[in-house]
């Protein structure tokens, strides 16, 4: 490495750990039946240990193979990926459904080919960071508005003289936990002509009806044109899709960059995304036992004034606001086997670091317990400092 080289990792290691913002990585034993209990993951049914769907990967990867061997407008465009398209179009409601290797590479793709510097974007303030990064791949116009504020919003976008206005935001806030209000995003948006684009990544397979979402089986396609879900979420396996119109998803196929020049995920992981999925849709009892895993640690958490944020999905963020206090809670939480994200500036709001708990319909109520009990711990020995001090 030349020293000039050296010299700027150097610094931007440097002041990222004054700010005490330094992360690192845990390495989790591989063993599932390990002990730590995890309360920071995305796997919201428990659907990535159920064995149906493993198996249907493992079967997947027998039929199919290790990999699709090339990019889906090549020749790596298999059965397998067509049939879990035509599935997920029929759960949200949509036409048609396209399959990205990651929710990532969705969102960049979506709004690369979608906008240019002629439409202006406007967007949640905490939107996920794949959409803020994706207005930028796309060099539109971009605007933030304040978090879930339809009145920002329309005074944006009453201002704004772009012919083409695309509004983009979360369905369920990933750091929050809260859900966007689709009803007045799609009134601001129709009311403007613009687009409308929800990445519901935490919604699907958790909320609505069937499990779709929170966009899915309650707004159509005219009222939400673009839908982005993930499926390394509650869907348990990897990979993202949109859904749409015929015409939308065509344009992508035509001009969306990061579905075209890569490979086209592991179709043994298509075969495992529509077992899962077909868990999903038939089995809503895992959706009910979540909802009650949720409704009771809420119910306790307030009884020991923890400082809940209004969410009511599997996303219990603790809102500690000092970084130092956070990451000691979760330290804390850490000696006691309790796995729970501890997440700091830049990925929110200086002042607002918090826990981020999340449920998941696997935990039993033993499981959250314990957590409660850690939590209870972390409070007092917090008073015991304070009264010493
Ligand atoms: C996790 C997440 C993504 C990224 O999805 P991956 O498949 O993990 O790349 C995109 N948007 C939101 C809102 C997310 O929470």
């Amino acid at each position: 490495m030349s020293e000039a080289w050296r010299q700027r990792l150097a610094d931007a290691r440097a002041d990222r750990q004054q700010a005490q913002r330094w992360r690192s990585r845990q390495v989790v034993a591989s063993d599932s039946s390990s002990s730590a209990l995890d309360f920071a993951g995305n796997d919201y049914l428990g659907l990535t240990q159920d064995p149906r769907v493993f198996e249907a990967q493992a079967e997947g990867a027998r039929r199919f193979g290790a990999g699709a061997g090339a990019s889906h407008l090549v020749s790596g465009h298999l059965e397998i990926h067509d049939a879990l398209e035509e599935a997920l179009a029929r759960w949200t409601g949509r036409e048609r459904a396209l399959l990205f290797s990651t929710g990532y590479m969705a969102n960049l793709g979506v709004l690369q080919a979608l906008a240019d510097r002629h439409t202006a974007i406007f967007q949640d303030r905490l939107n996920h960071a794949s959409l803020i990064d994706g207005a930028v791949l796309s060099g539109a116009r971009s605007r933030r508005f304040h978090h879930r504020d339809a009145i920002d919003l329309e005074s944006l976008l009453a201002r704004s003289e772009c012919a083409h206005k695309l509004v983009v935001s979360d369905g369920v806030f990933s750091m929050d936990g809260d859900v966007a209000d689709i009803a007045s995003l799609v009134a601001s948006a129709h009311r403007h002509h613009a687009w409308l684009m929800i990445d519901d990544a935490h919604g699907v397979g958790v909320l609505g009806d069937n499990g779709s979402g929170c966009v899915g089986s309650t707004w159509n396609s005219t009222e939400v044109p673009i839908l982005v879900g993930t499926l390394g979420k509650a869907l348990g396996t990897a990979g993202a899709f949109v859904a749409g119109d015929a015409e939308l998803i065509e344009h992508l196929i035509q001009f969306s960059r990061s579905y075209i020049y890569t490979t086209a995920q592991p179709p043994a992981i298509a075969a495992a995304t529509l077992k899962a999925l077909e868990i999903v849709q038939g089995e809503p009892g895992h959706r009910v036992q979540l909802n009650a895993n949720i409704a009771y640690f809420r119910r306790e958490a307030l009884l020991l004034g923890l400082p809940l944020n209004d969410s009511a999905t599997p996303i219990q963020p603790l809102i500690l606001g000092d970084e130092i206090r956070t990451l000691s809670w979760a330290a804390q939480l850490q000696q006691r086997g309790i796995h729970v994200g501890a997440i700091r500036p830049p990925t929110v709001p200086s002042g607002e670091a918090r826990l981020r708990i999340t449920l998941s319909a696997g935990h039993t109520r033993d499981h959250i317990d314990q957590l409660l009990a850690a939590l209870t711990t972390c409070q007092r020995e917090e008073s015991l400092c304070l009264t010493h001090a």
